[in-house]
This record gives structure tokens, sequence and C-alpha cells, in this order.
């Protein structure tokens, strides 16, 4: 049986959607939550199935705090965007990975999987 093994860190990134209801919002900033979801078949001899250190330094080579997103990204970053964006990143290191989860901020989040 597999585990899933779940890293959860906390950003403070910028971002503007480039087309809200017909118009750019203005630069703002949250506290994002990312969430990835990786799947362990085995334990290494420590117990471990991923390193979570590893994975924690892999997420924060990828999109550093205090960045904005839009400087990075060449679409609208959305939460749905980002957890896409994020995942496909993600899965070129860990083939395994079985979702990514964005929280823009408390309450307000997307979840980003292939069925
Ligand atoms: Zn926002």
């Amino acid at each position: 049986m597999p585990w899933n093994v779940i890293v959860k860190k906390q950003f403070n990134w910028a971002h503007f959607l480039t087309d809200y209801h017909g118009s750019p919002e203005p630069i703002h900033g949250h506290t994002w939550t990312v969430e990835i979801h990786i799947k362990a078949h085995q334990l290494d001899a420590g117990g471990m199935g991923f390193d979570f250190i590893e994975l924690d330094n892999f997420l924060k080579d990828l999109l550093p705090d205090y960045t904005l997103l839009n400087d990075i990204v060449d679409f609208s970053p959305s939460a749905e965007n980002m957890a896409k964006w994020i995942y496909e990143k993600v899965k070129e290191k860990y083939p395994t990975l079985l979702k990514v989860v964005v929280w823009e901020k408390e309450g307000c989040g997307a979840e980003y999987w292939e069925d």
C-alpha cells in the first residue's frame, strides 16, 4: 500500500490577474499556501518516502518568497493556473506526484491533478 507524502509550505507572493472581469487587477500580495502530495510505494531504511527537506528546497527554488508571480509566468497567475504550473514543474522531478493544492488565502484555493 502506498503513502501520500505531503509537504505544505507558505509563501509571500504578489500577483495580479491579467483579466479580472475585463481589466487587469491592481498588484497585491497574499500569504499563499502550497501543498504537494507525492505517492511513495516504499520507504527508505530511515522510514522516509521522500525527504521533506529536499521537497521543501525544491519548492523554494522553484518560486522564491517575495516574488511577483507575473514576472515568472506568462499567464494570469490565478490559484488554478499556479496549481497546474507547479504540478507540471514538480512532476518532472517527482513522477509519482498525485496533486498540488494552492491556497491563495485562507479558504480560497485550487487543486490540480491528472485524471
Ligand atoms: Zn490575489
